[in-house]
């Protein structure tokens, strides 16, 4: 079982007053997350990853980890609202949904406005890589209004469509990469497949992966030695998906 081993020297110096308030960032199961909170009363938030895509999902489950978090009490800083970029562009479908209720909000903030509008959100941690994006982010969290029950319907509407896309949900976190024996470029690799699951881009996902293979790393080299799989947050079966890209690729 999990050794939560910081607890006591934060819990420590919150008492020296040099820490304000603590809790933290939780990757793993609902019962996991119960455990440490009834352990850990004094925990003030967590931080969970929340989106409207992985809410239902089994393997991330977004859901649940609220509702446990919720049920202890916690407020909740907010990581991966975007799914690491993914729903800043949809699928076609989505897009076409949102743009159909609101045809002047950017598909980000769909996304964003999701979970803040979720009771005890305290932080929405977005990821921003320019000033564009900043500039519309500021837009909708400036003066912040919960989506209504319209928008909530698209949403909705999204995460069915969304639940019946066979996907790789890769968050392009990289936390598998630099372990791995074989040098595979796994998530430019499950990127290039999406483009061809999400978007139907067969050409595209082709030439993708065979830039980020060209100096080697290609599907079919993993020796299924397991590493990348207990290193991803996303719990994501990625031996047999490399299987299925080397399949289609290689
Ligand atoms: S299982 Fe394959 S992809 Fe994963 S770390 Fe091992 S060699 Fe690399
Ligand atoms: S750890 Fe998982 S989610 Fe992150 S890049 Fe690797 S496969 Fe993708």
């Amino acid at each position: 079982m999990y050794i939560f081993i910081v607890a006591d020297f934060v819990k420590e110096q919150k008492e020296k007053g040099l820490i304000k308030h603590w809790g933290f960032s939780f990757h793993a199961t609902p019962d996991i997350l119960d455990e440490i909170l009834t352990a850990h009363p004094d925990a003030e938030f967590v931080q969970l990853q929340l989106n409207y895509a992985d809410w239902e999902n089994p393997k991330v489950t977004a859901r649940e980890n609220y509702e446990v978090a919720r049920k202890h009490g916690k407020s909740i800083i907010v990581m991966e609202p975007v799914k690491g970029g993914a729903l800043a562009e949809p699928p076609v479908e989505v897009q076409k949904i949102f743009r159909e209720t609101d045809s002047e909000a950017s598909f980000a903030s769909w996304a964003i406005r999701y979970v803040a509008s979720l009771d005890g959100i305290i932080t929405v941690l977005s990821g921003m890589s320019n000033l564009s994006q900043m500039q519309d982010n500021l837009s909708y969290m400036e003066n912040f209004k919960p989506l209504n029950q319209e928008e909530q319907t698209a949403i909705r509407k999204a995460q069915e469509i969304m639940t019946g896309i066979k996907s790789i949900p890769c968050t392009s976190c990289h936390y598998c990469t630099s372990g791995c024996p074989q040098q595979i470029p796994i998530p430019e690799i499950f990127s290039a497949r999406n483009q061809q699951l999400i978007w139907g881009q067969l050409e595209k996902g082709v030439e993708e992966y065979r830039n980020s293979t060209k100096n080697g790393g290609k599907a079919s080299e993993c020796i299924a030695c397991g590493q990348c799989e207990s290193a991803c947050p996303q719990q994501i079966d990625v031996i047999n998906k490399l299987k299925e890209c080397a399949d289609c690729f290689d």
